[in-house]
């Protein structure tokens, strides 16, 4: 078990916690970098057009090259899940699952977001099988499939027309309002040979043993129930912030992060960056300048500290 003492404590390494990293070493505090993977949501995208200096490339291509650039002296990496996060004698202390106890003057929370769950039956117990919160890593099974797509925002929209793109037999479009996404993707699908849309209706159970088997949707309306033989179901109802294990630090109702400019949250020496934060626009190019902003905020910090102590010890 790791009692180690750093100066910094990153917890996520998608964009904003990696370029934090980068920015820590270069400033040569002692960093610890604790994520449960490496790339974050920029992993689940295809293709990238819009970070600067590529014309185009894979997220997870993208986001190896993110990694590669981590390594050096002061710098620790640890693939695990922070379960537990506080305050303890003027440090903060964050808990791994597998890892043990960390220390460090300071923290950056770069923990992201993650797909929000419908909460119905079935739906936990069929994860991975057939279950995917994620088109762009999943849609490629369901060739010639039946397949559910749950929301009619523009991911939803956009999971519709990757599985279409894959040769799914048919897609049941289940949202509980209109089709909301983007003329530019609505328009694609709406009168679609292959697409059947199903407004004003929610799923209420996820069918199937080892496998899906088919949903139950019900009307919003009129409260009649219908089940659709599926093979798939493709939940896109949106994404939540990783933010539960720091309950004591500021949010809004979203329950993102309230930082400053600076990426101060609402706890001197804890800082947060990417789309954990209340920060309007989640993007890559976006969350990986956050990062950078919070590791120098972290770094004036620990330096501040620094002298405090000396100061103390004269
Ligand atoms: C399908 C899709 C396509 C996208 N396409 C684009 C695009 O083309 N261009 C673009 O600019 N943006 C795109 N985005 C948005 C972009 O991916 C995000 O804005 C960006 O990844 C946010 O970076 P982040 O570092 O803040 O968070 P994330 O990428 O969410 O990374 C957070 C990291 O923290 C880790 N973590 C979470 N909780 C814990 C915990 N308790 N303990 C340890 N680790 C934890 C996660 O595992 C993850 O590694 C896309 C997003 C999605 C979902």
């Amino acid at each position: 078990m790791s009692t180690a003492l750093y100066d910094v404590l990153i917890i996520g390494a998608g964009p904003a916690g990696m370029t934090a990293a980068l920015y820590c070493r270069r400033k040569g505090l002692r960093t610890l970098l604790l994520s449960k993977d490496f790339g974050g949501q920029a992993n689940w995208t295809t293709v990238v057009e819009n970070y600067m200096g590529f014309m185009e490339i894979d997220g997870p291509e993208l986001m190896r090259r993110f990694k590669e650039q981590l390594p050096g002296e002061n710098l620790v990496l640890v693939e695990d899940e922070a379960v537990v996060f506080r305050a303890e004698d003027g440090l903060f202390l964050v808990e791994g699952k597998e890892s043990g106890s960390h220390r460090g003057t300071a923290a950056i929370v770069a923990t992201g977001k993650r797909p929000k769950k419908l909460h119905v039956p079935g739906e936990e117990h069929l994860r991975g099988k057939g279950v995917s919160y994620c088109s762009t890593c999943d849609a490629p099974l369901f060739r010639d499939a039946e397949v559910a797509v749950v929301g009619g925002g523009n991911s939803g929209a956009q999971a519709t027309l990757d599985l279409l793109a894959v040769g799914a037999r048919n897609v049941y479009l289940i949202t509980d309002l209109e089709v909301t996404a983007d003329a530019a993707l609505a328009d694609q699908i709406r009168n679609h040979p292959r697409v059947r849309l199903y407004p004003y209706s929610q799923v209420t159970t996820v069918h199937g043993e080892q496998m899906v088997s088919g949903v139950t949707i019900r009307s919003v309306r009129s409260g009649t129930e219908e089940k659709l033989a599926v093979e798939g179901v493709f939940i896109e109802i949106g994404l939540e912030p990783n933010s539960e294990i720091f309950p004591e630090l500021q949010k809004n109702q979203r329950g993102e992060i309230m930082v400053d400019c600076h990426c101060r949250t609402s706890s001197a020496g804890i800082f947060a960056a990417g789309d954990v934060t209340n920060l309007p626009e989640k993007q890559i190019i976006v969350a990986a300048g956050e990062g950078a902003k919070a590791a120098i905020s972290a770094w004036e910090y620990v330096t501040k500290t620094r002298a405090k102590n000396a100061t103390a010890v004269i």
